[in-house]
This record gives structure tokens, sequence and C-alpha cells, in this order.
């Protein structure tokens, strides 16, 4: 017998030690921009399967553009600090860059790279017309004053000058910033380019300044509209109707705890829901009031009365039907995909699932629905508060649901025949593709997520060779 030690890390090799024998085996590797990378080459066979198209693949994924700046800021201990900030334009084929801004401690060049690329593929996917951009500075907000997270953000937007605009790369909230940081965004490039409506540089603004209804809730509504016609339209056939369903969200930020609100609106049971700072679980459904009131008065969920304490991972493997990844990137790995419980994963965080637990997922009967659509509500309400700029309009909340959900379930009819439709014509890829790489093993058959790439990068591809490379 032999015991095997499984160790993960972002970058490096994966040592398993069997029986003495130490042997060499390939890692997981959770590096961000390797990992969009791996599920982008999944895609490739299906896109165009010949060799000299190599050069365009390269082209499509790879980021047009990666900005690092050093950011000095003086903070209110009155001394200078610096932080590194970044801002990626990873397409802007059908386009101009749209993504958001994270302020977090993790924030690193590969993984904007890779929430670049993301936004690209989900402007594409859901068919908006823009390419893909990500930003973040490498701070903790947690720990910043109000007016520190203000004079960082003015000055990484005045760095950042005019590689931002209303068409070049329009920035929006993400993990860590909101309408208030999207408002100081707005007012320093105003203050830099007076005298035209800048409003359009920028989405997610508070409502009086230009913001639009139903952007505060767009991502959690968009998934839910999602969710809502795959089930109506019997794509998760081993799923009960949302009434009585058991939920699990892992995250209780804007995406989570709009979620959660959602679904339970819709009668579905939230079991359990999770922070930075832990877990918490009740078997036949959360009072969501008591969880919200709790959070309000103390920062956190975990210690609610009358629930059971889980770490912040283990809310991923409670029994449930859905399971929901609303926080960070590489939360679900080959460590714990198979006591992942749900019958449904559906990605509310970008990255949430590697594609080795993809994999292991996708063996057990465990059907994912992929970010590049669930994730999408967001930005494409941000595509709507940007026409409203430019109109200078402003539309009713029902008005962004109704427009909302017809992109949502556009864009899910599209990725689930051209699913079909891949796998109806397999053998003929893997003919092709065996051509090509010989040596390489069978095409697998194509998942939810790789029919998602595929209506993606065949778009970016066609935009490509219509407009032709320059010069
Ligand atoms: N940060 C969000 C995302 O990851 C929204 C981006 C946007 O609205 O531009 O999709």
């Amino acid at each position: 017998m032999f015991s095997a030690t499984v160790m993960i890390r972002r970058t490096g090799t994966l040592w398993s030690r069997l029986t003495g024998n130490l042997m060499q085996t390939p890692i997981e590797d959770l590096d961000l921009f390797r990992m969009a990378r791996r599920q982008f080459d999944r895609a490739i066979p299906f896109v165009h399967p010949l060799k000299g198209w190599r050069g365009m693949a390269e082209m499509l994924f790879e980021p047009e553009r990666t900005i690092k700046l050093t950011l000095p800021v003086v903070l209110d201990d009155g001394f200078v600090h610096t932080f590194q900030g970044y801002r990626v334009l990873h397409d802007n084929v059908r386009g101009p860059g749209k993504g958001g801004i994270r302020f977090h401690p993790d924030v690193n060049e590969s993984d904007v790279k890779a929430l670049a690329a993301w936004m690209t593929w989900k402007c594409a996917l859901t068919d908006i017309p823009f390419g893909g951009a990500k930003g973040g500075v490498a701070c903790d907000p947690k720990i910043l004053s109000a007016a520190e997270k203000q004079r960082i953000t003015r000055r990484f937007i005045a760095a950042l000058g005019d590689d931002l605009g209303p068409h070049t790369d329009i920035p929006a909230p993400d993990l860590y910033t909101d309408s208030q940081t999207m408002a100081w965004v707005y007012d320093t490039y105003s203050m830099m380019h007076p005298g035209q409506n800048n409003l359009p540089v920028v989405t997610g603004k508070p409502l009086d300044l230009g913001g639009s209804e139903g952007r505060e809730t767009a991502t959690a509504q968009g998934l839910f509209y999602v969710f809502e016609h795959l089930l109506s339209s019997g794509a998760l056939p081993s799923l009960p109707d949302i009434p009585g369903s058991r939920v699990a969200i892992q995250g209780f930020g804007n995406v989570g705890g709009n979620t959660a609100r959602i679904f339970q609106r819709a009668g579905a049971h939230i079991v359990a829901v999770s922070d930075s700072r832990g877990g918490i679980h009740v078997p036949d459904g959360l009072d969501l009031t008591q969880v919200e009131s709790h959070k309000e008065k103390t920062g956190s969920v975990v210690a609610t009365p009358g629930t059971t304490p889980l770490g912040h991972r283990e809310v991923l493997e409670v029994p449930c039907d859905i399971l929901i990844p609303a926080a960070l990137e590489t939360q679900i790995t080959t460590a714990n995909a198979a006591r992942i419980k749900a019958s449904v994963v559906i990605e509310a965080a970008n990255g949430p699932i590697t594609p080795e637990a993809d994999d292991v997922l996708s063996d057990r009967g465990i059907t994912v629905v992929p970010d590049l659509l669930s994730a999408s509500g967001g930005v494409v309400v941000s595509y709507f508060e940007w026409v409203q700029n430019l109109a200078n309009e402003h539309w009713t909340e029902t008005d962004v649901h109704d427009r909302l959900r017809t992109t949502m379930v556009r864009a899910v009819d599209t990725m689930v025949t051209t699913r079909a439709t891949l796998l109806d014509e397999l053998d003929d890829y893997r003919e092709a593709w065996a051509e090509v790489q010989p040596d390489a093993p069978p095409l697998a058959p194509p998942t939810l997520r790789t029919a998602a790439y595929v209506v993606a990068v065949q778009r970016c591809r066609r935009a490509t060779e219509q407009r032709g490379i320059w010069p």
C-alpha cells in the first residue's frame, strides 16, 4: 500500500511520494493565465483544427497590452506607500476593452491577464460590442480608509491617463471596488478631460451619476436568468424545480449575497453561505434576513445564531442540488472536486474551477455552467449603462431586466446548440485533429465551457479576419 501526498501550488511541479519512489507528475497548475490557456486550448480543435492557424490562435489568446504601474500614495499615517497597479487590454477587435478594477492583496500580472481574457470571451459570447480588459491594484482594502482608497483610485486613473477612454478601455467594479470607487474613477478622468460627456468612460457608477438601474444586482440576476432558461429548456434534467431546491453559495459579497436573495425569492433553500472568515450551514435553509443583519453588526456571516460553522472551502462540499462558487478563483481543484455533492455547479466568480477539476466533475456527471456565461450579467448591464450614457438616457429597471433576460437567453441557446452540433460532428473533429496532432489523445467531448469558448473565439476570429491584420 502507498499513500500519495498531493500538493497544489501556484507554480512549479507536483511531486508524489509513492512508497519511497519520488515521481514527478504533471502539476495542477493554479497560475490563472496558464489556466485560461488550458481552457482556450481545449476549444481550439473545434474552432480551427489546422496547423498553419497556430499564429492566429496566439494572436487571439495573448493580451494586446499590459500596463504595470508603481503608484505612490500618501496614506493616513502621513507616509508615502507604493502600490503595484495593472491594466491589461486583452482584445479590442470587437469593440473597446471592458472590464473591472479590483483591489485585493493578491492582484498580480498573471491574474489580471487571465481575467482580461475572460472578459473578451464573455463579451463575445453575450454578443455585446466590447473587447476584454481588466485592472487591479495590489492593496488590502480591508485596512484602508475611504480617503486612502480614494487617493489610490485617483492616482491609478491619473497614471493610466489616455489608456482609458469611453471608446478605448472602460473600467467597472470588481472585487472590493464599488459604485463609490467608480464615481472617483469618473471624477478623475473628467477633471483631466473637461468639456465633454465623460459618463461612458466607466460603468457601475452610482445612480445619481449616470449609473444604470439594475447594475448593482446584474451579475446575480443574469446568473439566475441563465439558470432558469437552462432548467426550463431541459438542459439540466438531474435537477428538481427551483422551489424546494437546495443551494450552497461560496461568498456573500455583492454577487453571492444578491444571488442568495434572488434564489430564495424564487423558492430555493439557501443551505450554506460563506465569506472570507468562514461559512455557515443550516440543512433546512438559512434565514437570510438574520444572516444579513448579523453581517451588518459583526462584519461577517460567521456565527449567525442557529447555524453550524464551516470552513470557507467546506461550503463547497455540503449536500445540495446547486452549488454557486461566488468568491475567488481556483476554489474547486482536484483536491476537492471528488467531494462536491451538487448536481450542478454554476460559476458566479471568474475562474473558480480548474480545468482538471472540470474533468473530475464531468466524469462524475456534474454539469458545470461556465463563468463566461453565468458570470456575465454584470458586463451586459455595463453595456446598457454605456449605451444610456452615450444617449443621455435613463432606462427603467424593468427595461434593463427585460433586455438582460433576452441577452442571456440568446447566449444560453447559442452555447447549448453549439455544443450539440460539436457533439454530432465529434468524429470529424477528431479525425481532423488527429492529422494535426497524431500523438495527442482523442479529443474529449466538449463541455458547456468548451462550447462557450468555441462561440466566443469564433466571433473574435471572424472579426479579426474581416478586419484583416494591419498593415
Ligand atoms: N467585474 C465584472 C466582471 O468580471 C464586470 C465587468 C464590467 O462590467 O465591465 O464581469
